[in-house]
Order: C-alpha cells, then sequence, then structure tokens
C-alpha cells in the first residue's frame, strides 16, 4: 500500500459559524488551522476562503493570502485551493480565476448534481476550460467525484487530452442528491476509475469516520475536515480540524499505515511530475 495521504477540508462553503464557532472563516484563521493540521499529519490542507461577511469567495488574493501565511511559518503542506466554492453564486470564470497564480493542486468537480436543496453545475464547457487552465499553470487536478456518472466524465475527458496522468480522485460520499455513502459504492466507484489512479474519500456527516477507515483499509486515502463533518462524536462538536486529523493519525498508526509527508504525497499525485514537465499549450 502507498503511505497514507491525509487531506484535511478546514472550510468548506457551507459550514457556517452559526453550525460551530470553530469553523475557521478569515485567511488568518484558515492558515493558522493549516498549520496545527500540518504539525498533526496531514499532507493536503483544502482551501476554501469567504468574505467580510463569512459567504463563500473565489478571490484569488484570498487563497494567496492563506498560502503566504502558511508557507511564512515553514510549513510544506501542499495546498489544494477549491474551485468549487463559488459555484451558484459568482460566474464560472470567476470560480477559475485563482488558477492563474499557479497553486500546486486545485479542485476539479467532475461533473453536476443536485446537492441539498441546490444544484451544483460543472458543465461540459466549464469542465474542459478548467482543465486546460490547470494544464498551462502545471496544476494538479484532484478530480472530485459525488457521483459514479462523474467518472465516466473523467475518462471521457482523458481520452480527449484534457486530464493527464497520474490521477488522484477524491470521492465525496453522502451529499444529499448524489452518491450514498456505502463501502458497496466505494468499491463499484473504485473498480471503476482508470487504471493507476490514486484515490481518496471523503463523506458527510456521520459517515465521514467510517469511509475514513473503509478507504484506508482498502488501500486508499482520507480526508477529513470541518467542511464535510462538523462533529467528533454524536452531537459533540469537533473543537478544530486538527482534533480530527489527530484522530486519523492514531488510527493509520493502528493500522499500520505510515503517513506521506507532504513531499511524498507531491510524488504520489503527480505534483512533482507537473511541476518539472513543460506547460502544455493552452489551446
Ligand atoms: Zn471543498
Amino acid at each position: 500500500m502507498d503511505k497514507l495521504i491525509l487531506s484535511v477540508a478546514m472550510t468548506g462553503s457551507r459550514t457556517s459559524r452559526a453550525q460551530t464557532p470553530y469553523v475557521p472563516i478569515t485567511e488568518e484563521e484558515i492558515a493558522q488551522q493549516a498549520l496545527d493540521c500540518w504539525r498533526a499529519g496531514a499532507a493536503i490542507v483544502h482551501i476554501h476562503v469567504r468574505d467580510e461577511n463569512g459567504q463563500p469567495s473565489c478571490a484569488p488574493e484570498r487563497y494567496q493570502k492563506v498560502t503566504d501565511i502558511v508557507r511564512a511559518a515553514g510549513s510544506d503542506v501542499i495546498m489544494n485551493w477549491s474551485t468549487g466554492g463559488g459555484a451558484g453564486i459568482v460566474s464560472d470564470d470567476d470560480r477559475s480565476a485563482s488558477i492563474a497564480l499557479a497553486p500546486e493542486v486545485a479542485s476539479f468537480d467532475c461533473g453536476s448534481t443536485n446537492f441539498g436543496r441546490g444544484v451544483f453545475i460543472n458543465s461540459p464547457a466549464f469542465l474542459e476550460k478548467l482543465a486546460r487552465d490547470m494544464n498551462e499553470h502545471l496544476v494538479t487536478p484532484e478530480i472530485e467525484i459525488f457521483d459514479t456518472g462523474m467518472i465516466q466524465v473523467a475518462k471521457d475527458l482523458i481520452a480527449d487530452g484534457f486530464l493527464q496522468p497520474p490521477y488522484w480522485f477524491q470521492f465525496v460520499l453522502g451529499v444529499r442528491g448524489a452518491a450514498p455513502a456505502t463501502a458497496r459504492e466505494l468499491t463499484h466507484m473504485v473498480d471503476s476509475l482508470p487504471d493507476g489512479a490514486r484515490w481518496s474519500v471523503c463523506a458527510i456527516g456521520r459517515h465521514q469516520l467510517p469511509m475514513n477507515m473503509i478507504a484506508m483499509a482498502m488501500g486508499g486515502h482520507a480526508r477529513t475536515g470541518l467542511e464535510d463533518n462538523i462533529y467528533y462524536h454524536y452531537r459533540q462538536l469537533a473543537t478544530s480540524n486538527a482534533q480530527l486529523v489527530e484522530r486519523l493519525v492514531r488510527i493509520a498508526r493502528e493500522m499500520g499505515r505510515e503517513l506521506a509527508t507532504p513531499d511524498e504525497a507531491r510524488e504520489l499525485i503527480g505534483v512533482n511530475a507537473r511541476r518539472s514537465a513543460p506547460a502544455r499549450a493552452s489551446e
């Protein structure tokens, strides 16, 4: 098995202060929790940013500010910037504007789905443009899969030359409107991946921990964090993102899964391969 890549999604676009006082909202708060999670063992931090009212933002300078604070503190944790947080709020162009700043990793939501009471739209034209932008700026896409059909969307984008190996997938299970968080669903999805793909699992609410554990046992990777789940135990709020990371680190040790460092994760998910390759011409 690979060394385990632990990701943490700390803020998201929906988790609010009314739900939990522990969700980081400002750039400084997000950076501080990112550092705590890195010290606890996370190799990747998945970043959303918010505006002054706490609403989802796609402002590139906010992403950059979080990254700058984390780097200034001496951390080499991989920063994975969201391109999904502004969906339904800002234009597709604004959603992908941060890619021009060349983050190491950015989310690539590989299709459209109902999402709670809303609709999460990622049109074919948007995905093709986002893939072109990521290729141009040598950004590793974290291919997020909310439902089984999205794996076929990824395969079609691969066949059409928009996505290149090595592939890094994140299954997001248990969103109302998309695939349920079950072992059977996950095993079918893993079996459906393109050859050589690496994959991680996150799941919503009470499904987070058991699905993380199943993924770890299967040789996959795991994402925790307050974006997906605000609880530590039933009706008991998690008091930080690092608290959730620390639990997974303990479980990984018990399971004999060694943790990947950020640099080891860069090698596994293809950040190094992309950064050492010449930029692909934008079409
Ligand atoms: Zn996210």
